[in-house]
């Protein structure tokens, strides 16, 4: 169990066996090589998932609940400033098979505390767009409830909700002129839904050559993405309307 204790009495420890050139070369900025935009989850840990040992200055992470992009203020802010500021050239939007977030968006969340409920809220979206492609998917209706209730249904969702994401931050670049940005979606199968093992990662969004790597849930049908779906229910982003 990790407290804040902890944290303290690690930094004595980090601070005693620091050479003074771990801050030396960190300390006129940052030009971070990866922008990350992932869920909050205490399972979501990049570095974990990766293998990749934890190095100041490389990555810039952006955390919320459902790890969403559009209709947060503060991740549209801190997305963009690394995107045009710090010129990073690379977005990975991940997102993760049994999230809270998106699963809360199917459910009675208007029930919950408004300051959560207003959170979750800039999910309906990616539920509109779930509903029509699982209905399309499965050749019949399918209510709410029932995605609520199919962790299937429900990992699809969270994955339309990582292509959702980098479609909006493709618009957002297009809009601003930003190029040369390498915008990148991927589910971690915490529960083993994509593939035989827990864990791995899989390609949703953007380019890859790994058949391995790149599978996915959701088949939008006919080439179609998932900007196609939303031109054809209407759906608008929320911080652009
Ligand atoms: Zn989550």
């Amino acid at each position: 169990m990790i407290t804040v204790r902890d944290v303290f009495e690690g930094n004595k420890r980090h601070v005693e066996g620091d050479t003074g050139e771990l801050y030396a070369a960190h300390l006129k900025g940052q030009a971070p090589t990866l922008c990350v935009v992932y869920c909050s989850d205490s399972r979501e840990n990049i570095h974990i998932i990766s293998d990749i040992e934890p190095k100041m200055g490389e990555i810039f992470a952006i955390e919320n609940a459902g790890n969403v992009v559009d209709g947060s203020v503060s991740a549209v802010g801190a997305v963009m400033y690394c995107l045009t500021h710090l010129k990073t050239k690379e977005l990975l939007v991940l997102g993760h098979t049994g999230c809270g977030a998106v699963t809360a968006v199917f459910g009675d969340y208007k029930a919950d505390r408004e300051c959560i409920s207003e959170h979750i809220k800039v999910l309906e979206n990616v539920r509109r767009i779930a509903l029509h492609v699982v209905s399309q998917m499965e050749g019949r209706d399918i209510s709410i409830d029932e995605i609520a209730n199919s962790d299937k249904y429900l990992s699809l969702a969270s994955e339309i909700n990582v292509d959702y994401q980098c479609e909006f931050v493709k618009l957002m670049l297009e809009r601003e002129g930003i190029e040369g940005v390498n915008v990148v979606g991927a589910m971690h199968d915490l529960h083993g839904i994509y593939g035989s093992n827990n864990g791995g990662l899989y390609l949703t969004f953007g380019s890859g050559d790994d058949p391995d790597v790149k599978r996915k849930l959701v088949d939008y049908g006919s080439g179609r993405t998932v900007r196609d779906v939303m031109d054809e229910l209407d759906v608008c982003f929320y911080s652009l309307e």
